[in-house]
């Protein structure tokens, strides 16, 4: 039987839904909602989320403002541009979008953001309290894959949970996330470029969770039967046609699609439940960014 596909859309905009309700409390009682969006230089990839930012928070009334930065900014003057944002109290949230170019570090930065505007929970005080399992925020894509497993309705107890990627914003929150007693203590394996053999811990993976960044790394042939599957990577390839050729719009152009990083088609015969990409964790991201913006505001009317 094909697996069930964890969809993020409905979720999401359930989600939403309910956020609409809190913002017009906040809005009522005139606390301000604004959500700053800091873009150090051009990048592409940047504009994308920007404009998807926007238009979310134009969706449920939230304020939002870019902050476009010269590329050659220096670490001080970032410092003290991030120190304004904090002390801005009509400003309730801040982004950095990333990456920041190489001269400039960006832990540092992180760390000078007000934890109480840091809507990505990146502060090293957000990330510390998943240890402790007290966080009001979550980091949102870490936050995303937990509510689709909750969704699917699984006992998570002594499950085998392993997670390919161990990246600041996604990996490694996750792990300390699915390891706080609500889940009731799954067995969790992160897994990475070092790991010596992958296969062997895809192959005994119950849930896998994949957030690499590299089209077609988890063959279906390597996962278990039955297993669940979230694949959060997103990755823009050119479509293909039966042939192998580059398939070409209306003005010759390779055309692109967006795929994760599991081989999804054949998978879907093998697993239980999987994601589909794009629609499966991507729309819930979004979604708990603006629960954590809403969230940040409320903290901050009672700090
Ligand atoms: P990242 O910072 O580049 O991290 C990638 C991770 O994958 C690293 O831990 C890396 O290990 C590991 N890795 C690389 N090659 C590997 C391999 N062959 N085998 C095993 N592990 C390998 O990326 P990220 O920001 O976490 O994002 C990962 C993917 O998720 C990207 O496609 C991104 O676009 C997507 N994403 C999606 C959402 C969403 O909402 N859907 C949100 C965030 C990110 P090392 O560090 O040891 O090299």
């Amino acid at each position: 039987m094909p697996a069930k596909l964890l969809e993020g859309r409905s979720l999401a905009d359930k989600i939403k839904e309910e956020l609409k309700k809190e913002i017009e409390v906040l809005k009522k009682e005139g606390c301000p909602l604004l959500l700053a969006a800091v873009q150090v230089g051009e990048d592409f990839a940047s504009r994308v989320y920007l404009k998807q930012q926007k238009k979310a928070c134009q969706e449920l009334g939230i304020d939002y403002q870019i902050k476009e930065l010269p590329l050659q900014i220096t670490q001080e003057e970032l410092l003290s541009f991030i120190e304004s944002l904090n002390q801005d109290k009509k400003i309730t949230g801040i982004i950095l979008q990333m990456p920041l170019p190489s001269h400039l570090n960006a832990h540092q930065i992180q760390m000078r953001l007000s934890p109480l505007k840091d809507v990505e929970s990146i502060h090293p005080l957000n990330m510390g309290r998943l240890i402790y399992g007290d966080n009001k925020i979550f980091p949102p894509t870490a936050g995303a894959v937990v509510e689709l497993l909750k969704s699917a309705g699984q006992n998570l107890k002594g499950k085998e949970i392993v997670i390919v990627g161990h990246s600041e914003i996604v990996g490694k929150p996750l792990s300390l996330l699915l390891l706080q007693s609500e889940f009731s203590s799954p067995t969790v394996t992160v897994c990475h470029i070092a790991t010596q053999d992958l296969a062997f811990h895809i192959r005994r993976a119950e849930i896998l969770i994949v957030a690499v960044g590299k089209p077609q790394l988890i063959k279906a042939d390597s996962l278990k039967e039955g297993a669940i599957v979230i694949d959060v990577g997103i990755n823009r390839v050119p479509v293909l046609d039966g042939k192998g050729r580059e398939v070409l719009d209306e003005r010759g152009r390779p055309k692109f699609q967006i795929v994760g990083d599991v081989e999804f088609e054949k998978a879907k015969e093998i697993c239980s439940y999987i994601t589909p990409v794009p629609g499966g964790v991507g729309p819930l991201t979004t979604a708990l960014l603006l629960k954590n913006t809403v969230e940040c505001a409320k903290l901050q009317k009672v700090s």
